[in-house]
């Protein structure tokens, strides 16, 4: 037997503490749990790596040498681009009030350290499944069905071949379905912020996946809202 490699999507955990010690085990527990893991050592860092391209979890150490780690989770959740990212808060504090205090500032959950290994990797894939499809298997809307482990694309069970970015970009609009994007913010999404490329790429490519629904009798799934972008609804 050939060697096999298995494709796979690995989701990507932002750890943002300052001490490195905590830190490195962090990382080493949660790449061993099979995700994938950054680092940023304070606010300004974890804001560097997030504009970048946003993590599906973040783990924030409440006390960080410039800013609250408290001030990060909220900067995090009042973002319409960075909202839907789950925000794990790690401290040393177990007050009932700071408790509080943590979950206003929008955080998901809460972990007390000291904590286990086992229980931080528990604690993550609670707050993924919550808050993405991580976890989920298939995404489906209508007679569409994307099959997130092999990849592939049903409509009306007949696998249909997209490019990668009309794959990525109908991915998008499935998990968001309803929700109006503008064209930065689609290029932000599913580009990522780090790609330099102009807004009317965006417009090719949305030409691309309708002409590909077109042939199913979709190609009103996405409309075009005038002075805002588009929308995808089934
Ligand atoms: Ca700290």
């Amino acid at each position: 037997m050939g060697k096999h490699k298995k494709k796979k999507m690995n989701q990507e955990i932002l750890v943002v503490e300052d001490e490195t010690a905590i830190r490195s085990m962090i990382n080493f527990s949660l790449s061993r749990a099979g995700f994938q893991v950054k680092e940023a050592k304070n606010v300004e860092q974890a804001k560097e790596q997030i504009n970048n391209k946003s993590p599906d979890l973040v783990l924030i150490d409440w006390m960080l040498p410039d800013e609250s780690g408290l001030e990060l989770a909220k900067s995090i959740k009042q973002d319409e681009v960075t909202k839907g990212i789950g925000i794990i808060m790690l401290t040393a504090k177990a007050e009932e009030r700071d408790k509080i205090a943590g979950f206003e500032s929008g955080a998901d959950d809460y972990v007390t350290k000291p904590f286990s290994q086992h229980e931080l990797v528990a604690r993550i894939k609670a707050v993924l499944r919550r808050t993405s499809y991580g976890e989920e298997e298939q995404l489906v809307s209508g007679p569409i069905v994307i099959d997130l482990k092999s990849y592939r694309i049903l409509i009306n069970d007949e696998e249909v071949h997209f490019g990668p970015t009309e794959f990525k970009l109908l991915k998008f609009f499935i998990m968001n379905e309803g929700r109006v994007y503008s064209r930065s913010q689609l290029l932000d999404r599913v580009w990522g912020r780090s790609v330099f490329v102009e807004e009317r790429t965006v417009d090719v490519h949305i030409r691309r996946l309708r002409s590909i629904l077109e042939k199913y009798d979709l190609n009103d799934a996405i409309k075009t809202v005038r002075g805002a972008g588009y929308r995808f609804d089934l």
